[in-house]
């Protein structure tokens, strides 16, 4: 089979395409023949390496993907030879308190496909049974791609960490990350009573308004703490969903009403940070941490999918052959929502 491997950090010449053998289900394991790809930041940060991390090279990466069941293992009962599937991109022990809670994000053992273990990149991957959630038939491949990993994180940010409530006013940075499109749309389905976006560009703030953003700012134009301030009559956001990190975070926490909350689940920009400690116990502010989710979010994301409620956003759809392109188009934020890749014997 072919695949995209990383053999070390580096530039886009380090995705390589190699051959590699088919790999067997083993017990409570299925095969995918993957159909779609979706590309998300992580992949690049694989590619290039992070300070201080250290990645298991050599890698196929791809953490999200969508295909169909292909051969399984001994012991699965779930799924079967030519069920249509879209993976959940995280993988932990199944055995620990954390695991067992429905908590897998907090396993010990968490890993993400493409970033500890072998990805999507590839004609097939084998993954465990649970992993492999039946993906409803009217649901396309390239769409199924395009969700999991960004509206598990987006999902678990608002409906687990910053307990979003019906009628609170939400800010979300960079609208065109795929996490932010996918915030914008959580907000609105939990109920936010109001849904206030940053971008750079009009074309992504009139995307962000299609998505359900009442408001947009342009933070290149603009300074957002002082926009906001005027769009709340000052009375501040209840939440803000922040990937943006050094650049954005002091600012969102300005923006914040008393008990807001600041959700984090990325630092693009630098991850050292100054914190004005006056403001977030005179406000009794709250600053969460958020990687993930559990596996029955990305069972709950799916349903929203499958019934309409949430639209992943399909930047561009490529073959596998342009993953470089996809690459280079993904850091220079060259994207509204996700590129998705199609393995070309299917394309
Ligand atoms: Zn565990």
């Amino acid at each position: 089979m072919r695949v995209v491997r990383i053999r070390e950090h580096g530039g886009l010449e380090q995705l390589r395409f190699e051959e590699a053998p088919v790999p067997a289900p083993g017990p409570c394991e299925v095969r995918v023949a993957v159909r779609a790809v979706g590309l998300n930041h992580l992949d690049t940060w694989v590619r290039r390496g992070v300070p201080g991390h250290t990645f298991p090279l050599p890698m196929i990466p791809g953490c999200d993907g969508a295909g169909v069941v292909d051969a399984v293992g001994p012991g699965v009962t779930s799924r079967k030879v030519g069920d249509r599937v879209v993976l959940a991109p995280g993988f932990s022990c199944g055995a620990c308190p954390a695991c067992a809670a429905g908590r897998q994000n907090l396993c010990r053992h968490y890993g993400i496909f493409g970033e500890m273990r072998d990805g999507t990149c590839a004609d097939f991957l084998v993954v465990p049974e649970r992993n492999a959630l039946a993906l409803p038939e009217h649901v396309p491949f390239e769409v199924a791609a395009a969700f999991p990993l960004v509206y598990l994180t987006a999902w678990h940010m608002l409906a687990d960490r910053a307990e979003l409530r019906p009628g609170e006013t939400v800010l979300v940075h960079a609208a065109g990350a795929g996490v932010s499109t996918a915030a914008i749309q959580i907000a609105r389905l939990l109920g936010a009573g109001r849904v206030i976006a940053t971008t750079s560009t009009a074309a992504k703030a009139a995307k962000a308004r299609e998505l359900g953003a009442d408001d947009v700012v342009d933070y290149v134009r603009e300074d957002f703490v002082a926009r906001v301030r005027d769009l709340t009559g000052r009375a501040g956001v209840d939440v803000v969903v922040d990937h943006v990190g050094r650049a954005t975070l002091p600012g969102s926490l300005k923006c914040l009403a008393k008990g807001g909350r600041v959700v984090s689940c990325g630092a693009t920009s630098g991850q050292a940070v100054e914190v004005a400690m006056n403001l977030v116990f005179f406000k009794s502010l709250s600053l969460l941490g958020s990687t993930m989710g559990g596996l029955g979010e990305v069972h709950e994301v799916l349903g929203h999918v499958a019934a309409g409620r949430l639209r992943p956003v399909v930047d561009s759809v490529l073959p596998m052959s342009a993953v470089a392109e996809a690459h280079r188009r993904l850091e220079a934020r060259d994207v509204f929502g996700k590129i998705v890749l199609v393995p070309e014997a299917v394309s």
